[in-house]
């Protein structure tokens, strides 16, 4: 039976990571990651195949071709006769996907990490080791690294299937869905409906919750839902739905609205209403590892779990759903396997809303801040007042910068505009080394970028904006 030190089952972010640092720092490792669902032996899990990437594939071609119909005229640019050539733009997503994909198979070939392709299922502990039965192949390891990562929530009311699609389904529709059903107005559901309303669908966005994008800033919430319904997209919020029928032409879905019953026909329903853990076919209950109540495996503050030698990490021990959060986990375990200080700073995860505008924080935000008891201040700068973002084009949103009133410690930023997924990395930077809002004003900042715009909102934080 082959001998592994690390043994990593899952190839999503979390996995895949993992068992590249481990190898880096010396251990013999394996990973067996299952095939996708159409049965492409293909790492990178939910991210790479089905998630991240072919979604900003997508939103990038839709929004080029957005630009094309309503932002290029503005630059004295007019086209004629533009159109989308749907086939065209999924196999250049798929393309995308395949590259990167393969990227990690290359990866694991130089990095000397045996990969095999299939389930990967507890059989036995054996010593201080554990057998795996790795793709129909027993395997040995001393650490075992659980990094199955997570499937979407299923509404039971509207299984999937037929016209009920979850992420995969709703990034392959073959023909644009003329109206197109989206329950959850959570990221997915967001960044998914803005694919299909830019490439034509009349797209209602239905969601329990009685206000949008509650976990976001108030100020960045309400602008970007100001934003999103000037582009058409329709919301409902604090629906309650009873009844979703599918028939051969599409799906209806009743639900209550301010105790209104409404019935409304969709072509196409996407459910995004959050992700569970995926366990499945892993063998938990066979050697006893213990889930919580919602299906997570349960770990201490070093991943361990109640097995020896078994760890978990990414979406599948919950916390922040997110790629960097899984790859941060799979360094910080390989890390500590070798006996360095692995470490994961929670506190200061970036979140990115890939819509236009985009979305995104880091931190506390003000309400969040004040509940905890901190004296606060804030400063605010608005793109409008940028050069760059003038230039661009896209003048919408602004930056908001939350401060320790007393020490000045940075202890949020939030931002609503163009670009912000980018924006959001020096903030993390220096919030990372505990930097203050005047670390961030006295920073020199390139000139004419959307950068500034950071700049003067930590300046705004002390009342000193130069260009407001
Ligand atoms: P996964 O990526 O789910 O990988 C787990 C892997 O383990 C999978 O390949 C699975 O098949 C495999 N597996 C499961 N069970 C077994 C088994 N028993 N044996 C072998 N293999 C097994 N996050 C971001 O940070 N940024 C984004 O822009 C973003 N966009 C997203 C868009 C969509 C549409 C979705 C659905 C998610 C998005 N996410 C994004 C979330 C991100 O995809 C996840 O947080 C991330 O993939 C979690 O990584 P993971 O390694 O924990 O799990």
């Amino acid at each position: 039976m082959e001998t592994f030190d690390v043994l990593v089952i899952g190839g999503g972010p979390a996995g895949y990571v993992a068992a590249i640092r481990a190898a880096q720092l010396g251990f013999r490792v394996a990973c067996v990651d299952a095939f996708t669902r159409d049965g492409k032996a293909s790492l990178g899990g939910t991210c790479l195949n089905v998630g991240c990437i072919p979604s900003k594939a997508m939103l990038d071609s839709s929004e080029k071709y957005e630009m094309l119909q309503h932002d290029f005229a503005d630059h004295g640019i007019t086209v004629q006769g533009a159109s989308v050539d749907l086939g065209k733009m999924l196999s250049r997503k798929a393309g995308v996907v395949d590259k990167l994909t393969g990227g990690i198979a290359y990866l694991f070939k130089k990095n000397k990490v045996t990969s095999f392709h299939g389930y990967g299922r507890f059989v036995r502990q054996d010593g201080d080791a554990w057998v795996v039965d790795a793709a129909g192949t027993e395997v040995k390891a001393k650490h075992v690294i659980v990094a199955t990562g997570s499937n979407p929530r299923a509404l039971p009311l509207a299984p999937f299937g037929g016209h009920v699609v979850e992420n995969s389904g709703a990034l392959a529709f073959e023909q644009v869905p003329a109206k197109l059903g989206v329950i959850g107005a959570g990221v997915i559901g967001l960044e998914l409906g803005s694919v299909w309303r830019r490439l034509g669908a009349q797209v209602t966005v239905l969601e329990a919750l009685p206000g949008f994008l509650m976990a976001a800033d108030d100020a960045v919430a309400k602008e970007a839902l100001k934003q999103f319904q000037k582009q058409g997209l329709e919301f409902h919020f604090g629906v309650n739905i009873s009844k979703v029928e599918q028939s051969d032409g599409g799906v209806s879905v009743t639900y209550t609205e301010k105790e209104q019953e409404v019935t409304v026909t969709f072509d196409k329903l996407i459910v995004s209403i959050g992700r569970v853990p995926n366990t499945d076919g892993l063998g938990a209950d066979s050697v006893g590892l213990a889930l919580d109540e919602r299906g997570f495996v349960k770990v201490d503050s070093h991943y361990r779990t109640n097995l020896p030698g078994v760890y978990a990490i990414g979406d599948v021990i919950g916390g922040a759903m997110l790629a960097h959060k899984a790859e941060e986990e799979g360094v910080a375990l390989a890390e500590m396997l070798a006996g360095q200080a692995g470490h994961v700073n929670y506190d200061v995860i970036p979140w990115v809303i890939y819509t236009s505008p985009e979305i995104a924080w880091a931190g506390l935000t003000e309400k969040q801040a004040k509940a905890q008891g901190l004296q606060v201040k804030t400063g605010q700068f608005p793109f409008s007042a940028n050069g760059r973002a003038l230039g661009h084009g896209d003048p919408r949103g602004f930056v908001k910068v939350v401060a320790d009133a007393q020490t000045d410690r940075l202890i949020g930023v939030h931002m609503v505009g163009g670009n912000v997924s980018e924006l959001i990395a020096e903030v993390v930077a220096i919030m990372e080394f505990g930097g203050s809002s005047e670390d961030l004003a006295r920073t020199i900042h390139a000139h004419p970028t959307l950068s500034e715009v950071v700049k003067e909102a930590a300046l705004a934080a002390d009342k000193r904006a130069l260009h407001m």
